[in-house]
Formats: C-alpha cells, sequence, structure tokens
C-alpha cells in the first residue's frame, strides 16, 4: 500500500517587483492601468492596505525583507552598502528546516565573497540594476547572457525551477523582478500599448511645495524638470509651453512604466497557472509585492525616498486558499520587516530571536488582534545623495497622522553628502489631508498631537534599537 501523506509545510512563492507602486494595480484601485493577473491574487486571497516599507529604497528594504530586522540592525542602510550575507536571513532558515530555496532575477545587495547569495540552493541573479534586454545574469557565480526580455527570463527561470524541484519537499522561490525600475523599456511587444490615448494626470500632479519641508522642494526628481532624455527615449519638443512641455514628460514616462508592468501582470498570470497546473494552489502561499511604491507623477515627481505615502507603500498581495480568505482585505499595519517571520510561522520554524518584526499570520487569517502594531517607524539615511538630493529623515506614521523629522546632517553613513541642512519636522492630518499637502506642524491645534507623537517615535526608536 502506498501512503500519500500530505506535505504539511505550505510552498511559498514570493514575486517581488521593482518600484511598482500599489496605485499602479487595479487591485488597489488603479485609475491608469488594469493588472488583471495581479489582480487574481487578491481576488482569490487577501490586499494590505496599509504595508509600508521602513526605508524606502531597493536595497535596504530588499535587505530588511530578507534580515526581517530594520536597516541599521542589518547593515543596508543605503545603495551603498552591500548586505553581509553571512549574516542570519529567513532563507537559511527555511533552508534549514526542510524547504528547497531559489533566487531568481533582481538581487541588489552585492556580489562577492561576503554578499552573493546564501541560503539559496539555487541562484541566478542579475548583476547590480541588470539590462533590460538580453540581460547577463549570474548562476550560482558563473555570468551567462540571456537573449530575451528581461520580466520572461526571470519568469522562465523561475518555471524551470520549479518543474525540477523535488515534490516531496516544499519550496520557498523569491522570484524578483527587474521592471519597472527605471529606465524604463518596455518589451517589444507592448512599444505601443497606450499609443493612442492621454494617461489620467493624478490629482497632485501641479503640487507647488509651498506649506512643506524644504526638503520637498529641494528634491530633484521633478517630472518636467529632472528626467532624462534615457528615461523618455527622445528630445521634447522645443514648441511647447512649460505645461504643456511637464504633460508631454509625464505622458512619456508613465507610458512606459505602465507597458513595463503589463509584463509584469502577464508573467505573474504565467506562474499563477503553473501552480494550477500542478495541482499546487492550494498548498502554495503566493505573495505579490515590490521593493517600496513610487512617485508616479504624484507631487510632481518620479522616484522614492521619501516618507510620503506614495512611496512609502508597498503593494502586498497574499493568497493561501487553506488559510486565508478569498476577497478579503485590512488596513491593519504591516511591514517589510514582518514577512521572514510570517513566513517562518506559516513553514512552523521558530524565528531567529534577532528578528524584528512581527508575524502577520492573524491579519492574514481574518484576525483582529487587540494589541497589532497602531504606528511604524521610518528612517531614510542617505542625505542628499546624487542625483535626487533628498534629505535624511526619519518618522512615524500613525492610522491619522505622520510626523516626519528631516535631521539635515548626513552623519558620515555611505552615499550621504556632507550637506548640512537646518533641521525640520512636519505633520501630516492624514484624515484631512490625506495627500499630504500641508504640513501642520506648527498650527496651535495640533500641539498636543506634535507632542504624542513625538512620544511615540522616539519610543519606536528605542524599540528597534536604533540608537544615534
Ligand atoms: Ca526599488
Amino acid at each position: 500500500m502506498i501512503l500519500l501523506i500530505e506535505q504539511k509545510q505550505p510552498n511559498i512563492l514570493f514575486i517581488m517587483s521593482d518600484d511598482h507602486a500599489a496605485h499602479a494595480i487595479s487591485a488597489y484601485g488603479s485609475r491608469i492601468n488594469e493588472t488583471p493577473y495581479i489582480d487574481r491574487i487578491a481576488k482569490e486571497g487577501i490586499r494590505f492596505d496599509n504595508c509600508f516599507c521602513t526605508n524606502s529604497i531597493c536595497a535596504p528594504s530588499r535587505a530588511s525583507i530578507l534580515t526581517g530586522k530594520y536597516n541599521h540592525e542589518n547593515g543596508v542602510r543605503t545603495l551603498w552598502e552591500p548586505m553581509d550575507t553571512r549574516q542570519q536571513h529567513v532563507a537559511k532558515v527555511l533552508q534549514g528546516n526542510g524547504y528547497q530555496t531559489a533566487m531568481i532575477g533582481k538581487w541588489h545587495l552585492g556580489h562577492g565573497k561576503n554578499s552573493d547569495p546564501t541560503g539559496f540552493d539555487y541562484w541566478n541573479i542579475l548583476p547590480d540594476q541588470g539590462d533590460y534586454n538580453n540581460p547577463d545574469m549570474i548562476e550560482m557565480g558563473e555570468t551567462k547572457s540571456y537573449p530575451g526580455y528581461v520580466t520572461d527570463i526571470i519568469t522562465d527561470l523561475s518555471l524551470d525551477w520549479m518543474n525540477k524541484r523535488d515534490n516531496n519537499k516544499p519550496f520557498f522561490l523569491m522570484c524578483h523582478h527587474k521592471a519597472p525600475h527605471r529606465p524604463w523599456k518596455p518589451d517589444e511587444k507592448y512599444k505601443n500599448l497606450y499609443e493612442d490615448i492621454d494617461i489620467q494626470e493624478p490629482e497632485t500632479f501641479h503640487d507647488d511645495y509651498q506649506n512643506r519641508s524644504l526638503a520637498a522642494f529641494e528634491a530633484v526628481m521633478r517630472v518636467d524638470r529632472d528626467l532624462q532624455k534615457r528615461d523618455v527615449k527622445m528630445d521634447p519638443p522645443n514648441d511647447l509651453s512649460p505645461e504643456a512641455l511637464k504633460s508631454w514628460y509625464y505622458q512619456r514616462y508613465i507610458k512606459d512604466y505602465l507597458r513595463c508592468v503589463a509584463s509584469i501582470d502577464d508573467n505573474v498570470g504565467r506562474m499563477l497557472d503553473y501552480l494550477d497546473t500542478e495541482g499546487i494552489t492550494d498548498n502554495t502561499i503566493v505573495i505579490y509585492t515590490s521593493d517600496q511604491g513610487f512617485f508616479l507623477g504624484d507631487h510632481g515627481w518620479y522616484d522614492k525616498r521619501f516618507m510620503y505615502e506614495e512611496s512609502l507603500r508597498m503593494p502586498f498581495l497574499v493568497r493561501y486558499p487553506k488559510m486565508v480568505k478569498a476577497n478579503s482585505s485590512t488596513s491593519s499595519f504591516a511591514l517589510n520587516v514582518d514577512f521572514a517571520q510570517t513566513f517562518l510561522d506559516y513553514a512552523e520554524v521558530e524565528a531567529p530571536t534577532d528578528m524584528q518584526g512581527t508575524s502577520l499570520r492573524p491579519i492574514l487569517e481574518g484576525k483582529n488582534p487587540a494589541d497589532w502594531q497602531q504606528s511604524m517607524y521610518y528612517r531614510y539615511w542617505e542625505h542628499m545623495s546624487d542625483p535626487h538630493k533628498v534629505g535624511a529623515h526619519f518618522g512615524v506614521r500613525t492610522h491619522t497622522h505622520k510626523l516626519i523629522y528631516y535631521y539635515g546632517k548626513s552623519l558620515n553613513v555611505p552615499g550621504s553628502y556632507d550637506d548640512p541642512k537646518e533641521p525640520e519636522w512636519e505633520l501630516f492630518d492624514l484624515e484631512k489631508d490625506p495627500s499630504e499637502l500641508n504640513n501642520v506642524y506648527h498650527h496651535p491645534q495640533y500641539q498636543e498631537t506634535v507632542k504624542e507623537l513625538k512620544k511615540e517615535l522616539f519610543l519606536l526608536k528605542k524599540k528597534v534599537c536604533d540608537f544615534d
């Protein structure tokens, strides 16, 4: 007699794109595009409406996801600090507890002796940012060239790896797309998508940065002023008014961005189809997320880094038919440092005690713990770094308010410039001013709130052991 033993630990398929803002996903109410396959995860699972990164920039967020730690603890505070992969992280723990593990696509945590992926049975990564077309990839230390479009290739390699897996063991696959990162090069088949339409401009497109910090005014990420020819792929027409030129830049930028997203969406569909074909949909946790958010013309900007909503928020969709109710959503807070412990919780493995997050399992399963996190700590470390010139800051967000402190110093953090600024504070009332256009830090009626939030900010700082 053959006994069929049901695999107890779920497979974990973690699909992450790069710079894909939640407001360019139709499940999140996008007004500018449709993402039917990503939406499928939301329809069959749960949508997190308040998932935030703790530092809105690529490498640091990736390091937090892997280690379950804030950047001052995992050593990747900026783009200029490679991750020391000798440290503990989620893939290592899963690999040591019965999982077959793989990392395919954009790694962006450095490479070489102490920064190559560890904890993965198989890895095949883009060097640094990687190329959109015919990319080189480093397969277990060996560089190879792959013909084709990067989003398709990363998916092909992921499907190949899943095909070759041991069916008797659970898997943990990190499938990390390069797209839709700058310079937004779409696949040939989508180069004419949206050609005959104008994409709607965001409400804050003409933000004039009044009533805000000098930091917002000084940032170099304005769609009309700071996008380069390599971004928009042609010279701008020379007969346009400043307003028309700004719109022209936005259309050039956002269309290519959304075309890159279209390929991501197709490829998410391919991955979901594969799970169906294999009959493993029920026993596989599927996540779709991005390393941070992005400004899609919001505040007149592209890029990220700021603690403002569009950059802070990560899309986070999870499907796990066994445990997660279909078509559900939550406004409970979730952070990138929580992902690792969530995976370990489902794998029924104890998390290392130095991980700093919280398993999201109760939220995923529709519970509402009374003691759930009601505030989050954020810190962007790169002071005035080129080319975007965003001042270093830390802050706290609650369900109703956000307090940000631009401390004006480089603190000799790698990548930072020695360009001291007057420290400044911003407070936003997110209920009255969800677009964050009006800093009320100095308003007399908010002084009690300022006091409470400062207390909370320094409590959180202490709790996460960020002392300086
Ligand atoms: Ca990114």
